[in-house]
């Protein structure tokens, strides 16, 4: 017994040296490493696409990330999406209405488009993205200018609404590989979801940076939640109080990757008369949409998306062309246009999550929304 112990206490002594060497080199490293790897925010508020953008993401290198999104998203709007600035895609293919040999579609777009096109089937048309001509008519964001001087006058009349809903109509329109063909008139109007899909290409840029750890990225009401925070702890985001500026109705905890959009009256609208005049519109009426709620939140997480074999959050138009943050925010109009049992039901249906506030500060939800959301005390 003796002679074993003694050779191999002299065997591990003779190994020590080494061992210990490379333990300590291998301390180092990790050392180094996890100091080199410790992330740090980055964070920038500025303005795009007529909204507020805020940025904080979780960088180990500063590398100008957050102007080169805000780049992106300044050519998001003037190259593709924007009816208004001649030269973008969307009023290339809005000058097109009419003509039969229709205009062509970028591989995106049309993954867009047809992604949309399936909000509104699944909708039954709540939700609409050839509202342009209603929307121009009803010309809100000039209205919301106006403020107290607009009155009754600067409304349209039963008529124009009935001629300009003639325009609209999804049913109506025709995608083939690569083209787009729209009737005489038709506009496309892509504000409802523009900043959902900026959060989608927000995504795309992020995955191909390896120093970016995290972010939190708001486009006007549409967030984005990516990778971790620094101290692994769960994002929190806040959801606005419709009808107490500044305040909060809420907070979201979420892990992970979420895409939350929130449409609300309170955005764009005019007072005339005593009544609300918002910019979300009822493709069925074509009056702003009158289904009792002030307010809808959805949220779709990891797993959210169409149901189908095209899986979690996968656009039916394309392999891999992942548009979660565009279907959150184009289901957020769809939803309040809908009302809150019919909107329940179509969040349902593309498996996120969602919250309504009703004009009479009720508040209801799906039961995911349960786990993730909590009342401000005092709220609604
Ligand atoms: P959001 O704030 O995301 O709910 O989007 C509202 C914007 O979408 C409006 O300012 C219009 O440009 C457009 N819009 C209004 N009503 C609809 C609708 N029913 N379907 C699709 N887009 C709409
Ligand atoms: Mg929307």
């Amino acid at each position: 017994m003796k002679g074993p112990q003694k050779n191999s206490k002299t065997f591990l002594g003779s190994l020590w040296p080494g061992v210990f060497f490379r333990l300590s080199l291998a301390l180092l490293f990790a050392l180094l490493l996890t100091g080199c790897a410790r992330s740090r925010e980055s964070s920038r508020v500025d303005t795009a696409m007529g909204t507020l953008v805020s940025q904080t993401l979780y960088v180990t290198r500063e590398q100008g990330q957050t102007r080169e999104i805000q780049a992106l998203l300044e050519n998001l709007e003037t190259q593709e999406l924007s009816w208004r600035l001649a030269g973008s895609q969307t009023a290339r293919i809005n000058e097109s209405a009419g003509d039969a040999q229709g205009a062509p579609l970028s591989p995106e777009m049309e993954r867009w488009l047809r992604a949309l096109l399936q909000v509104s089937e699944e909708s039954g048309g709540a939700f609409d993205v050839t509202v342009g001509s209603l929307v121009q008519l009803w010309n809100l964001d000039e209205l919301a200018a106006a403020g107290e001087k607009a009155g009754s006058d600067s409304l349209p009349g039963p008529e124009e609404i009935r001629e300009a809903l003639k325009e609209c109509g999804f049913e109506k329109l025709r995608l083939e590989q690569g083209r787009i063909y729209m009737p005489q008139g038709m506009r496309l109007d892509l504000g409802a979801a523009g900043k959902g899909i900026a959060c989608d290409r927000i995504r795309a840029y992020l995955g191909g940076r390896e120093e970016i750890t995290g972010a939190v990225v708001s486009v006007g009401g549409s967030i984005l939640t990516y990778g971790e925070k620094p101290d692994h702890g769960a994002f929190k985001v806040a959801v606005r109080h419709p009808r107490r500026e500044g305040e909060y109705l809420g907070i979201l905890t979420l892990e992970g990757e979420w895409y939350v959009s929130t449409s609300g009256d309170y955005e764009r609208y005019v007072e005339v008369e005593g009544k609300r005049w918002h910019h979300i519109l009822d493709p069925h009426t074509g009056y702003p949409a009158d289904s009792g709620l002030c307010s809808v939140t959805v949220a779709l997480g990891p797993g959210g998306g169409p149901e189908g074999e095209n899986g979690a959050g996968t656009s039916p138009a394309g392999e891999g062309a992942d548009c979660r943050g565009l279907l959150a925010d184009a289901l957020s109009t769809a939803c309040f246009v809908l009302g809150a049992e019919e909107g329940a039901r179509l969040a349902e249906a593309f498996r996120a999550e969602a919250l309504f506030v009703g004009t009479d500060g009720s508040i209801s939800m799906t039961p995911g929304m349960e786990l993730l959301f909590a009342a401000e005390p005092e709220s609604p």
